[in-house]
């Protein structure tokens, strides 16, 4: 990265504000700060953040709320954030996955497992060299404008359903399993869990496939996933 990344951290503690920083300064980036869920919006479409590091527990406004609220405005749905929780439910943890967040953390946590958190995520997440085009089955990813169409409808995706679709758009009718995927879009040193996967697939085909049309995400059984070739080998 030329440029250092801008974290926003968003937290209504200032202890752990201070902490955050120190540490996130300390690892070469740059911080913002916000201490509940409309400043953070404010922000994020102000001083466009390269992520957003959310805690759960804010005031006013749930950081859940607050993260669906950013994958829902087009001008913030694409920055990556990392939620931050010291809910450890397994449930809790599919919850902030579902509402969009790319990775959870969960409190207590060491300075250095956070940091190396904030870097899969940057990395997995950079975008890509410019006028690259993908097109399949009525799919066509615009890679350079992080564009998203399905038979001229435009299909809004997070940045990890992005990162997943562009995998499987780049090698048609190929089964990955999950641990695959794990390594190729989230990369080999994440803490993610292969469940995590399964989210991700649940959300991008949420999104991909409109009422009545065809699934272009083809489920193996006791393999993983892979793109259809034809949107009807799918069927
Ligand atoms: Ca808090």
């Amino acid at each position: 990265m030329t440029e250092r990344a801008l974290i926003l951290v968003v937290e209504d503690e200032l202890a752990l504000v201070t902490m955050l920083r120190y540490n996130l300064e300390k690892a070469g980036f740059r911080v913002a700060a916000a201490h509940d869920g409309q400043e953070a919006l404010t922000l994020i479409a102000e001083a466009k953040p390269d992520l957003v590091l959310l805690d759960w527990m804010l005031p006013n406004t749930s950081g859940l709320e607050v993260c669906r609220q950013i994958r829902r405005r087009p001008e913030t749905r694409d920055v990556p954030v990392v939620m931050l929780t010291a809910r450890a439910e397994e449930s809790d943890r599919i919850r902030g996955l579902e509402t969009g967040a790319d990775d959870y953390i969960t409190k207590p946590f060491s300075p250095t497992e956070l940091v190396a958190r904030v870097r899969a995520v940057l990395r997995r997440t950079r975008p890509v060299a410019a006028d690259d085009r993908l097109e399949r089955a009525g799919v066509v990813m615009d890679l350079a404008r992080h564009r998203v169409m399905r038979d001229g409808r435009a299909i809004p995706l997070g940045p990890t359903e992005f990162r997943l679709l562009r995998h499987f758009m780049q090698h048609p009718g190929r089964v990955f399993s999950r641990d695959q995927l794990l390594d190729a879009v989230w990369g080999r040193d994440t803490y993610v869990e292969e469940r995590t996967v399964d989210v991700h697939i649940r959300r991008l085909r949420k999104a991909l496939n409109g009422e009545g049309e065809v699934d272009v995400i083809r489920t193996v059984r006791s393999a993983g996933y892979a793109f259809a070739l034809e949107a009807n080998a799918a069927a």
